[in-house]
């Protein structure tokens, strides 16, 4: 019999539900537990795929090519798992899914209605993760707050849940938080209060609070909590904020919520195992050299439209035993010649993938810059076309060629819309998504990254390298690496002569786990690293400082590692 565990949101958004979720995940997957997550998401969009990433941030990509949340990338991080389409469920696929079966007449000419017919097929959605995945337990969570308007039917559906199958086999988690009062200097637990108050109102009892919090939350709380919102002591689960992540798991862990769902649901599981986890955390937490990585894109201020991007990168930092300090660079700032002074410190660039010709010069720009100053270079999808650009830029010596994308008269498409691309007008859902296997060219930097000559990477793009172009490029040392089996699309381009200048077509942020870095990040990291090794000794070779006596400075105090 599966389990659920639901989880609700209270108070405020942003207190990261998500990462909660994630991280109940894996302290259930630590007692030998198979989990799988689920985000019920209440907007009416058919998916993330379209959403602005100012609205959105990152959309994520599951390797069946669903365009989801970006929290499924924090499930999959957390628990060490693929998940699929099923695990993304939103307002518009449930009414599309209603909607498309009344017109069949489906329902014999019923009248259809939000209950029982949309939190009917909101049910249907959370049997069917749980039916395909197999899990002891799936962890739903719904996004938005209690309250939302559009979040109602989701709650429905859950309050029914639990006659369905059975209060034994459901567990529900409220997330709120306790704003902090800066003049009276104390948390507040009222609007959790409330919260769990409208919640109730609802039909929903939760077995278990977590309480978020900026500061320690005094026992006091704890107790008013429980009292208030009828829950028992250990139900009450302080979670406060922490500047490691991943710490999360270990947080809950010691609060005592693994074993307190456990017991609740009846689960079977062995004594929680997180010593490697723990051990990963001890590695994060320890004062380690910095790698200063510059990310080149245009929602740079807003840093969850990288998010996949970031983490992966601090997956690759905890391996090499480098605190990785992300550089956040507008492309457009670069085009206005502004923000370069950055680069000079910069340790590696990285170019994340993107759509839409604003900024797109400045990415050209600094894919230039990485390849003169032989600076390593990591381009992950539009970073590679843009990567493939700069270098045919430099061949024919004019800024013409282009990608269509950008500039659909160029006379030099280096980048052009795949075949099957033409002529389509649905942009949702249309792009080349998902896993795809690509074959590695033996004794490229590719290959050897992967110590593998076959790969499944996941894609989301429409444009794609133009084979017309692959004799110009070539000859002048550029190496494609990564071709699809069939020979037709270029997957990796990476330059020979360069330290590490490599671009992939796919999106390998989604595949980087903590506990396993990514292999093309990895020796990313392991080319900054050398880098900046080089580089600081061919500074001190040109311009060793010397002190008033006209003796050279000791290196120690020239490499700060
Ligand atoms: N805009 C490019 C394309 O559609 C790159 C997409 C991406 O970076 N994800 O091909």
């Amino acid at each position: 019999m599966t389990k659920f565990i639901f989880l609700t949101g209270g108070v405020v958004s942003s207190v990261g539900k998500g990462v909660t979720a994630a991280a109940i995940g894996r302290i259930l997957k630590a007692r030998g537990i198979t989990v799988t997550v689920q985000k019920l998401d209440p907007y009416i969009n058919v998916d993330p795929g379209t959403m602005s990433p100012y609205q959105h941030g990152e959309v994520y990509v599951t390797e069946d090519g669903a365009e989801t949340d970006l929290d499924l990338g924090h499930y999959e991080r957390f628990v060490d798992i693929n998940l699929s389409q099923a695990s993304n469920v939103t307002t518009g696929q449930v009414y599309a899914e209603v909607i498309a079966k009344e017109r069949r007449g489906d329902y014999l000419g019923g009248t259809i209605q939000v209950i029982p017919h949309i939190t009917n097929e909101i049910k249907r959605c959370i049997h069917l993760v749980a039916e395909t995945n197999e899990a002891d337990v799936v962890i739903v969570e719904v996004g938005g707050t209690v309250g939302d308007i559009e979040g109602l039917p989701f709650l429905e559906a859950l309050r029914q849940m639990r006659s369905d199958v059975g209060p034994n086999n459901t567990f529900y988690i409220h997330v709120t938080f306790l704003p902090y009062i800066g003049a009276s200097r104390e948390l507040k637990t009222k609007p959790t209060q409330h919260s769990v108050r409208e919640l109730r109102g609802i039909g929903i009892h939760p077995n278990a609070i977590i309480a978020r919090a900026d500061h320690d939350i005094p026992q006091e709380h704890i107790d008013k909590i429980a009292l208030f919102c009828d829950v028992e002591h250990r139900a009450v689960i302080p979670a406060v904020t922490s500047d490691i992540l991943y710490s999360i798991p270990l947080q809950l862990e010691e609060a005592g919520l693994g074993n307190f769902i456990v017991e609740s649901l009846d689960l079977l599981g062995s004594p929680p195992d997180l010593s490697d986890w723990s051990a990963m955390i001890a590695e994060i937490k320890r004062p380690k050299p910095l790698a200063r990585i510059g990310i080149v894109g245009k929602y740079v201020e807003l840093h969850d439209a990288y998010m996949s991007v970031r983490e992966a990168l601090h997956h690759a930092g905890v391996r090499h035993h480098r605190d990785v300090e992300v550089a956040w660079i507008h492309s457009g700032d670069l085009e206005k010649g502004k923000g370069w002074e950055e680069f000079e410190a910069l340790d590696g660039i990285i170019v994340p993938g993107g759509f839409g010709y604003r900024g797109i010069e400045g990415k050209i720009m600094a894919a230039r810059w990485a390849r003169e100053n032989k600076v390593p270079y990591l381009g992950l999808c539009l970073g590679m076309q843009v990567m493939c650009i700069e270098f045919a830029r430099h061949i024919v010596g004019t800024d013409e060629p282009n990608s269509t994308e950008f500039d659909s008269k160029t006379v030099y498409p280096i980048i052009s819309l795949m075949p099957d691309q033409h002529g389509l007008a649905d942009m949702g859902g249309t792009m080349r998504l998902g896993i795809y296997p690509c074959q590695l060219i033996p004794g490229t930097k590719a290959a050897e990254a992967y110590k593998s000559d076959l790969i499944h990477e996941r894609h989301r793009h429409r444009w794609e390298y133009n084979n017309a172009y692959r004799g110009l490029l070539a000859e002048h040392g550029m190496v494609f690496s990564g071709i699809s089996p069939d020979g037709r699309l270029i997957e990796i381009a990476e330059l020979a002569e360069h330290p590490f200048m490599i671009g992939s077509q796919f999106h390998p942020e989604f595949k980087s786990r903590p506990n396993e870095p990514h292999p093309l990040f990895d020796a990313f990291m392991l080319a900054t690293i050398n880098y900046k090794q080089e580089n600081q000794r061919e500074k001190q070779i040109v311009d060793t400082p010397s002190d008033t006596n006209g003796r050279p400075k000791p290196v120690s105090e020239l490499i700060q590692e």
